[in-house]
């Protein structure tokens, strides 16, 4: 199902399993590849260490944001379809993956449903989300950067968060 007026889709990526870089590009030229979805832009590219289990790989992290002809419930079937391709195994919350892939913000949507949330309940408690959020935020005037930055003093694992490149150049969006 799709709408016609398009939204900034944030969609925040995570890795930990496998070719970590590749399984970010999947993903993101998955996403890009929708005909409902097209490619803004993406964040750099972040190492972070694991939060909650601990005992598992460091993740590679980063933030894209599209435009969305989709309605929000549609978003999160895309997104699941290719956690499930990206060989996804969902074992356990918060446990290693090779693709994670969660809903920031969906232009000025709000759902709260029992399988979806957006704002994404959790993503200002967390450096490894805001920090490459903030490589792209410009592109919704609601999202203020200084609010932003705010929540980002608070987040305990912001030191644990490492720029390791400045995007995927070579996705053929
Ligand atoms: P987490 O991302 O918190 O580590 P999972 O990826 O396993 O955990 O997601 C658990 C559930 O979160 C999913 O089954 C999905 O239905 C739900 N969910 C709720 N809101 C969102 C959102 N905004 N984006 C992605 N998933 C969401
Ligand atoms: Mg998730």
């Amino acid at each position: 199902m799709h709408t016609d007026a398009a939204k900034h889709a944030f969609i925040a990526f995570g890795s930990n399993q496998g070719e970590r870089i590749d399984c970010l590009k999947k993903a993101l030229k998955a996403l890009s590849d929708h005909p409902d979805l097209s490619l803004v832009d993406v964040s750099a590219i972040y190492e972070t260490a694991p939060v909650g289990m601990t005992d598992q790989p460091s993740f590679l992290n980063m933030v894209a944001v599209f435009h969305s002809k989709l309605t929000a419930e549609a978003l999160l079937n895309v997104t699941q379809s290719i956690e499930q391709d990206g060989g996804r195994e969902r074992k356990e919350r918060w446990g290693p993956r090779t693709i994670d892939l969660d809903i920031l913000r969906h232009g000025t949507d709000t759902v709260d449903t029992a399988h979806l949330q957006i704002p994404h309940p959790r993503m200002m408690e967390r450096a490894f989300v805001l920090v490459p959020l903030l490589d792209v935020a410009h592109h919704d005037p609601a999202l203020c950067e200084d609010t932003l930055h705010e929540a980002l003093k608070g987040c305990a694992d912001r030191a644990d968060v490492k720029r390791i490149s400045d995007g995927l150049p070579d996705v053929d969006a």
